[in-house]
């Protein structure tokens, strides 16, 4: 295989071989092609596309780029959840431990923050000496010991998926639906989840603009995770605004914790309410959905969910105190209201933008060495359907140095569209997609 014939093949909308995308993909991983020509290929695929063959050839390639995980020696059944990225998703952080306290094993793998949409990892570093960097032997014990386990990518673990994510989010190269499937199902079937939930976002803050778009990567997720012989079920979310209020990897684990104590705003609840209750209906460990929601409810109602977040968190090197006491969790020097600019309804936001603004806060990566900044960001407590006055307070920001701040203070406003007339609040899911659907 030479690299270059390969780009050029994709340039010029051919197919890939399974055999140069096994070979691609293994000698990428072993760090034998060099990352301007693996950027050259993503691009190529990114404006021409893939197949399904090739985007299950792809999938496969980079599972087996490192161990295929079975995890039945420490837990009979398993199961895992993956959002395809959206700003403000720190569903994650909420719903992991749910799901674990009503003893139904959790073994996942996440990812960092990609394009304008954060990540779990990055969020989770935000508790001091956290740390996702796990052995197999690591993996399996904690899963073992305390029934829940958050690991990165790893030299272990779909490798390949490590890289070339990483590659893409400084490469604009994200959001292509044979990649995301790819990175996505990659990482769940390496991991050796039985059953995967996926939270397929939609929207303007999303990697798929459209109901339609989205459905169509979920589908291609859901075949490829069944071909597999795992349970899959993918929702369609919305990602027209960000979850819940905070944006920013400190202040997002801060409205985790505040929504396993049961608060939080409704949105975001409701949300990880959702995505948890189908995670323990599909393990089997509730006869119905109801019943798997009054669970999941019941479970953050006695606080299992925070006993079993902070057990997750201490387990991987973290600070548990930090769990007790949110303040002494990163924070930012400047903390200052975001004003409407006009007065009028909420009609849309551009959520993308909004995610970006947090990106050169210094709560994402430019490029692929930049160092987090876990203390920025912002919260932004007003929604699509809002009726706003002009001045009003929309939320606050977080920054740590003032021409970043100055710079979100003007964008967070401008990112919203307001009107005169009344709009509809946006709905939190729009379908599901099983096998059968
Ligand atoms: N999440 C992933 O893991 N990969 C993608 O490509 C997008 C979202």
């Amino acid at each position: 295989m030479r690299m270059v014939d390969l780009i050029a093949q994709k340039r010029d909308g051919g197919e890939l071989s399974s055999e140069d995308i096994t070979a691609f993909i293994g000698e990428y991983a072993a760090g034998k092609i060099p990352d301007y020509q693996a950027a050259a290929l993503l691009m190529a695929i990114y404006l021409r596309g893939m197949n399904r063959r090739e985007t299950v050839d792809l999938t496969l390639a980079m599972a087996h780029s490192g161990e295929m995980l079975d995890l039945h020696d420490v837990a009979p059944f398993i199961v895992d959840k993956h959002s395809s990225g959206g700003v403000g998703d720190k569903t994650s952080l909420v719903v992991l431990p749910l799901v674990a306290a009503l003893g139904v094993p959790v073994g996942k793998m996440s990812g960092r923050g990609l394009g304008s949409s954060g990540g779990t990892l990055d969020k989770m570093e935000s508790f001091r000496g956290w740390s996702s960097a796990l052995s197999l032997a690591q993996f399996k014990r904690q899963l073992a010991d305390i029934g829940l386990v958050l690991a990165g990518q790893t030299a272990d673990l779909a490798p390949a998926d490590g890289k070339l994510y990483a590659l893409r989010d400084v490469t604009a190269t994200v959001s292509n639906r044979s990649l995301i499937a790819a990175s996505i199902m990659s990482k769940k079937l390496a991991a050796g989840a039985d059953a995967i939930v996926l939270d397929v976002k939609m929207g303007s803050g999303a990697f798929m603009p459209t109901v339609e778009a989205a459905e169509d990567l979920a589908r291609l997720m859901v075949d490829i995770g069944q071909d597999a012989g795992r349970r899959v079920v993918a929702l369609i979310s919305d990602m027209n605004q960000p979850l819940g209020h905070a944006v920013g990897n400190a202040l997002e684990v801060k409205e985790a914790l505040a929504t396993l104590r049961g608060g939080g705003p409704d949105d975001f609840w409701q949300h990880c309410l959702t995505v948890a209750a189908m995670m323990v209906w599909l393990a089997g460990a509730a006869p119905t959905l109801a019943a798997a929601r009054a669970a999941v409810a019941a479970a953050r109602a006695d606080g299992r969910g925070l006993a079993k977040f902070r057990q997750l968190v201490v387990a991987q090197g973290g600070d548990g105190r930090q769990v007790d006491d949110p303040s002494l969790l990163p924070q930012a020097r400047y903390v200052e209201p975001i004003e409407a600019r006009a007065g009028g309804t909420v009609a849309a936001m551009d959520t993308a933008e909004l995610g970006w603004v947090c990106v050169r806060c210094g709560g994402g990566r430019l490029v692929k060495s930049d160092e987090i900044d876990p203390a920025v960001g912002f919260l932004l407590t007003v929604k699509v359907g809002d009726r706003l006055e002009a001045g009003q307070v929309i939320g606050e920001i977080h920054a740590d140095d003032d021409m970043t701040l100055q710079a979100a203070q003007r964008d967070i406003p401008a990112a919203l569209t307001l009107v005169d007339e009344p709009v509809a609040p946006l709905p939190l899911f729009y379908k599901t997609i099983d096998g059968e659907s």
